[in-house]
């Protein structure tokens, strides 16, 4: 099949659908899903040359065809340079530091990431002699305040899960080069349809693949998006060594998410507007966290930051005298759904309800889950498709008929 190249300047929307490597001899208008482990050479010689530069296909921990399409995928949308999936969001995160840090280096890192992220740095990194400072989250002085000689890396996410906190990305741009530091930004929660980290200075940026960019809920993934002297030259080598890859078959499901990631998110970012606007109206609640709303305190840089949308996660926090009766009123709302799913993921079209303290936050001391503002009585919604009517209805169920107040 004689491939046409994409013309240059297609807008996202057309990328997300058609960036791929070329289709195979058969044509296939579907991108095709190569489930192999190896690849078979046509004689030694170009497999001695193949296994010494590492371009072509040899073996699936060093490349895969179907992989390959969802990076070059993924670069597009994010507008970086280049993308190396992974086979988790945490993997993805494990490579970044495996690729970027050693012992004796220093990080900083935002307090309200996502709970195996703050593991991940404060007890495994720090085994291999990496220490971590966690600061706020809001306030880029603290950022800067925590810059040691050694500091190598900051790590934000933004909107932060589940209370939907946001950073400034180009300030913590600018902090970190100004060190000589590198910026990378977990960005699984607005997506590139919502927000481009790259073009607001961030040198690395993480996903989860397994929220929004799969979309349904199938499959795990992740990936580290950036420049091609950090992706193909610093991150390529760990990744071919240490073997956290993607399986083909999971990189064909997010591919095939990224062709209607647009599309979702808009119409689920909608949904959570909406519900966000009626639970601020409901009187069993204290707080409702959702960058769209004015009572947001980042509002305008959300809005600024994320094409003026709030995507699709909210959190709210019911009202009680006490952690127990909170936890009690939390469980009872949760208990009471009948359409929603209660589980601990979000960017599925199915709507999720979470107790963000118990599960995701479950791990934490309860000191790291305070300094997070993550308390008994919160709930986390991932809104999906659903009609907003079923949903709301399904949270009434719990909310009129709760006996601790
Ligand atoms: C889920 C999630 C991760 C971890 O990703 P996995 O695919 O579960 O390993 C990291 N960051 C954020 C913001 C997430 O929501």
């Amino acid at each position: 099949m004689p491939s046409r190249p994409l013309p240059a300047g297609l807008h996202r929307d057309t990328l997300a659908v058609r960036t791929a490597l070329p289709p195979s001899q058969h044509g296939e208008n579907s991108e095709a899903l190569f489930l192999t482990s190896a690849y078979v050479q046509p004689d030694a010689a170009t497999a001695a040359q193949r296994f010494a530069q590492s371009e072509d296909f040899t073996y699936s921990r060093t490349g895969n065809p179907t992989v390959r399409s969802l990076e070059a995928r993924l670069a597009a949308l994010e507008g970086t340079e280049a993308a190396i999936a992974t086979s988790t969001g945490m993997s993805a995160i494990l490579l970044l530091g495996m690729g970027l840090l050693q012992a004796g280096d220093h990080v900083v890192c935002s307090r309200s990431v996502f709970g195996s992220t703050i593991n991940l740095f404060a007890k495994e990194f720090a085994k291999f002699g990496v220490e971590t400072t966690f600061v706020s989250q809001t306030d880029p002085a603290e950022w800067q305040a925590a810059l040691r000689p050694r500091t190598r890396l900051l790590f934000a996410e933004t909107p932060t899960n589940p209370l939907n906190e946001v950073c400034d990305i180009a300030a913590l741009a600018a902090i970190a080069h100004g060190a000589g530091a590198l910026l990378a930004v977990d960005n699984t929660y607005a997506t590139p349809t919502l927000q481009q980290p790259a073009a607001l200075g961030a040198d690395v940026v993480m996903h989860s693949a397994t929220k929004y960019m799969d979309g349904q809920g199938r499959v795990m993934a992740g990936a580290l998006c950036g420049p091609k002297h950090l992706i193909v030259d610093v991150f390529g080598p760990v990744m071919r060594t240490a073997g956290m890859v993607l399986a083909p078959f999971n990189a064909w499901v997010v591919l095939k998410g990224l062709e209607t990631l647009s599309l979702r998110m808009h119409a689920q970012s909608e949904r959570a507007l909406t519900i966000a606007h009626w639970l601020e109206t409901r009187p069993e609640l204290g707080r409702v966290y959702y960058p769209s709303l004015p009572s947001h305190p980042q509002h305008a840089l959300a809005m600024r930051q994320q094409s003026g949308q709030g995507g699709a996660v909210l959190s709210f926090d019911l009202k009680a005298d006490s952690p127990e009766a909170a936890r009690a009123a939390a469980f009872h709302v949760i208990d009471s759904t009948r359409v929603l799913s209660v589980a601990t993921n979000l960017g599925d079209t199915k709507s999720i309800i979470t107790h963000p303290a118990t599960t995701s936050h479950g791990r934490l001391t309860e000191a790291q889950r305070q300094a997070a503002g993550i308390g008994q009585g919160l709930i986390r919604l991932a809104v999906g498709l659903e009609h907003v009517g079923d949903i709301t209805d399904d949270l009434l169920r719990g909310l009129t008929t709760l006996t601790t107040r």
